[in-house]
């Protein structure tokens, strides 16, 4: 309606130019609206473990349900003593990995939250941050948004999609002050050896550099795929880990991550003096679920048996890893980790110029969504990725109509 009163025009504001996170963009908006209309979409585009019947052990339940009369008011900003002691203590059990204490851990809604505070509190207009590219794209966004510059490095996929480290050394500048290092790895599901989170360590200490460990897929790993904590591997430089219970443990939607800080902090009072500021400005994180992570953390790890041959993570992996591989055209390195799985669609077979426009031609005609591998900040317009959530019978469904759309497709 108009109102006579003249109305200055809301742009969106340059600092938001460069943030992007297409895992929720338009093809999923797109999926939304098809939704409303009353169809039924097969939802292939997020880790959200819990909508696949991936129920939380009952005792998160319990224990959070139980804690709601004592968690009406605001807690200390850094989070709970008792699941900063349960974080502590999870990572003491972790061989070789630094000495923290709980002063050491911060609490947050999500590790999304720990790492938007991160950025913000290291970055200045123009610092660059390492980021690998395929990445789980909140870190390229997180790293815009505070004013740095994201800076791509190759993992190889011809490599087991392990990170090039010859790419990282050329792209280090007077201004990169972080680098990232996703593993296990969203989208790729690649889990790094120790040899060579090793080299990434000493490059770190080379140029010193910050080292961002985002392990939030740490439990979820397959056959014989072993998980090395880079900060074990770094107890000489400044690390955070960042980790949470929305993936091993499936609660995503309770918003509960946490982050610590390990290694000297001589060198950083600054930057985690801006940590703190963050963290107060927020308040805290959620109440509730902040209760659910120390019965999560130290009761039964329910993840070991759907990651082990007969477990669900583990046949839905194999399947869409054997029906990716039999598509005309199509490959995929095995996931040894995490929940996804990231074909590649060979060029000489499938001109792809756009792999949005694929995701939506694929979204209209065969009511599947999956997101574009560009929206992992991946340079050409050859993959996609999928979760292996759904249950195997619907998840052989998806990939048989990807397969038959995907023969026929041309742009
Ligand atoms: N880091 C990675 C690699 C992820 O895949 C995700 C979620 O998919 C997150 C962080 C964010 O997780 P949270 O739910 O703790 O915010």
């Amino acid at each position: 309606a108009t109102t006579g009163v003249d109305l200055r025009p809301l742009r969106q504001p340059r600092k938001l130019q460069n943030v992007l996170y297409e895992i929720r963009g338009p093809v999923a908006a797109r999926a939304a609206q098809l939704e409303m209309e009353g169809h039924r979409i097969l939802k292939l585009n997020i880790g959200n473990p819990a909508p696949f019947g991936f129920e939380a052990p009952d005792t998160i339940l319990q224990d959070m349900i139980a804690a709601l009369p004592i968690a009406q008011g605001y807690s200390d900003s850094k989070g709970i003593l008792s699941a900063r002691r349960a974080v502590v203590s999870r990572y003491q059990d972790v061989p070789g990995f630094p000495r923290v204490d709980v002063d050491d851990v911060y609490l947050g809604n999500g590790v999304s939250e720990l790492i938007m505070m991160t950025l913000s509190a290291l970055l200045d207009d123009g610092d660059e941050v390492l980021v690998p590219a395929p990445d789980y794209p909140l870190w390229t966004a997180a790293t815009s948004l505070a004013g740095g510059s994201p800076v791509h490095y190759l993992c190889a996929e011809e490599d087991g999609w392990q990170p090039s480290i010859e790419d990282i050394r050329s792209k280090i500048t007077p201004r990169t002050k972080a680098l990232v290092v996703i593993n296990p790895n969203n989208p790729t599901g690649a889990v790094y050896s120790k040899e060579l989170l090793t080299e990434l360590v000493q490059v770190a200490r080379e140029h010193s550099l910050l080292l961002l460990a985002d392990e939030i897929y740490d439990r979820i790993l397959f056959d014989d795929a072993e998980h090395v904590s880079l900060a074990t591997l770094a107890d000489d430089l400044l690390v955070l880990t960042f980790n949470g219970l929305s993936k091993t443990y499936r609660v995503a939607g309770y918003r509960a991550g946490w982050m610590v800080v390990s290694g000297p902090r001589h060198h950083a009072a600054g930057f985690l003096e801006g940590i703190d500021l963050l963290a107060s400005t927020r308040l805290c994180p959620n109440v509730p679920a902040q209760h659910a992570i120390q019965v999560a953390v130290s009761g039964l790890q329910s993840i070991t048996d759907l990651i082990q041959p007969g477990g669900r993570l583990h046949e839905q992996r194999d399947l869409a890893h054997e029906m990716l591989n039999a598509m005309d055209g199509v490959s995929c390195t095995k996931p040894a980790g995490a929940l996804y799985a990231f074909p590649r669609l060979d060029p000489e077979v499938h001109e792809i110029h756009d792999d949005m426009q694929l995701c939506l031609d694929l979204l209209e005609r065969e009511r599947i969504l999956v997101v574009h591998g560009t929206g992992f900040n991946w340079p050409s317009p050859d993959h996609l990725r999928i979760v292996t959530l759904p249950w195997a019978r619907d998840l052989r469904v998806a990939l048989e109509r990807m397969g038959n759309f995907l023969s026929s497709y041309r742009q």
